[in-house]
């Protein structure tokens, strides 16, 4: 059965005041609720270890929201996979859109950074999604389809058990927009079906397709529903604790009945 992931994209947010406060309360919050999801945050790469460190008796994932593909070398400002398996953090997102379309990442880098994070053992939260004009001109599929083929290029099947994607409508993140659970589930089962004709059955059967985009108490549960929505990844309602928290708990109630 596919795990429910539900992962907090933190975004360049938060002091360190701000994020030990944050991870004080969610490592008492963890304790006391038994939850059956899989439970992540994405922080800024400059609290991955506080975080880690935090939380190392809870049951939650710390990831970083970018990385580069090489190992090592001279790129100013990047952080490698290496370097994230050295400080033991086990998860990088790759090709959110804000790194697609504000810093420029094509499909290409994009499945380098896949294909190194995977060589290095560590886990892939591919982000692929349309841009809003691309959906009035009814490109969607087609564009979902460009971003797998390219990103996931020459992965091998056993690499996918790695790979958790996130469907994130350009067009709903950040903006207060969310996709209707139809047309979340059509997207979800188009990436799903992808994944069967170019992998195979059981990889699309056990692979976890989060949703993202404007994620909040209010629509988690109309979304998780759906049979191809296995979780969420969530940006402006992952800062605070308590709508963090209530996601993660309105998602346990639909969709571990
Ligand atoms: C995101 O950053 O991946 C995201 C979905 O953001 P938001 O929930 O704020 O739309």
């Amino acid at each position: 059965m596919r795990k429910i992931v539900i992962a907090g994209n933190w975004k360049m947010h938060k002091t360190l005041d701000e994020v030990t406060d944050f991870l004080h309360k969610i490592s008492e919050w963890e304790d006391a609720f038994q939850h059956k999801c899989k439970i992540g945050i994405f922080p800024p790469s400059i609290y991955i270890t506080i975080a880690l460190q935090q939380l190392q008796n809870n049951n939650i994932f710390v990831g970083a929201q970018n990385v580069h593909d090489e190992d090592f070398g001279a790129f100013t400002g990047e952080i490698s996979p290496q370097m994230l398996s050295s400080v033991n953090c086990k998860y990088s997102i790759v090709g959110h859109s804000e790194r697609r379309h504000i810093f420029g990442e094509k499909d290409d880098f994009l499945n380098k950074k896949v294909r190194s994070l995977l060589a290095n053992d560590q886990k892939v939260v591919l982000c692929i999604g349309e841009k809003e004009e691309q959906r009035e001109e009814g490109k969607t599929e087609e564009v979902l389809e460009n971003q797998l083929s390219q990103d996931l290029k020459k992965i091998k099947d056993q690499h996918m058990k790695d790979v958790m994607l996130a469907y994130e409508p350009v067009w709903a993140i950040g903006t207060g927009k969310t996709a209707t659970p139809n047309t979340a589930q059509a997207a979800h089962k188009f990436v799903r079906d992808w994944l069967t004709d170019n992998f195979t059955e059981e990889i699309a059967r056990d692979t976890t397709i989060m949703y993202g985009g404007s994620v909040k108490p209010k629509n988690i549960e109309s979304l998780i529903v759906e049979e191809d929505i296995d979780g969420a990844l969530i940006g402006g309602a992952s800062l605070n604790i308590e709508s963090f928290t209530k996601v993660i708990e309105l998602a346990e109630k639909k969709s571990f009945k």
